[in-house]
């Protein structure tokens, strides 16, 4: 596969099939990893959509209303929210803490599967460009952003502490994170060229 360096410029010939790595002779960036980065993108993204189903099922919140406690899941919380007007930070929460999230890891897994297994899946190129389309608008930020907002937000209201959901939440942001920093578009091509 000819390849230019991302940092210098130079255009090299690399060898995708035999080697696990390949750096630019002239300032010695790394050009290309072996599948391993994409498989770890796949196994993180796998078990962070994995988290997501307890982070949106289980408890969230817990209201604590002169000793009674009650609980509410995200959605729950997010729903809460809308009724007692916060309608927007309510549905900011439920898109930057799940929805996009949910969607961001649907895409890297299905990308990075493809890859791993080497096979054209149908669709990639628009997952792919879906794909860059978040990692343009930062998204990982806006995720944690989302989980600060509703931190910040639910402090404020109430006798509340979180629930294992939050918990939950905040590993599943961090394997999204680790799973998006393996993902590796320029293997992506090379994979597929060699699966044609
Ligand atoms: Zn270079």
């Amino acid at each position: 596969m000819v390849t230019s360096c991302q940092v210098c410029g130079l255009v090299v010939e690399v060898d995708t099939e035999n080697g696990l790595k390949a750096s630019c002779p002239r300032c010695s960036s790394v050009l290309f990893k072996s599948s391993g980065g994409m498989l770890n993108t796949l196994l993180l993204g796998i078990s962070a959509l994995m988290l997501s189903v307890p982070a949106a099922t289980y408890p969230f919140l817990v209201i604590y209303i002169s000793d009674e406690k009650s609980s509410a899941t995200l959605m729950q919380t997010a729903h809460i929210m809308f009724i007692d007007g916060f309608g927007i930070a309510g549905a900011v929460i439920l898109f930057t803490a799940l929805v996009f999230p949910m969607c961001y890891l649907i895409l890297i897994v299905y990308v990075a599967f493809g890859c791993v297994a080497g096979i054209r899946l149908p669709m990639v190129w628009k997952a792919v460009r879906a794909i860059d389309l978040f990692d343009y608008f930062q998204m990982t930020d806006v995720f944690l952003v989302g989980i600060l907002v509703s931190i910040v937000k639910l402090i404020d209201m109430a006798e509340v502490s979180f629930g294992s959901g939050f918990y939950f939440l905040i590993a599943m942001t961090v394997l999204l994170i680790s799973a998006g920093s393996y993902y590796d578009k320029r293997l992506f091509w090379c994979r597929v060229q060699n699966a044609e």
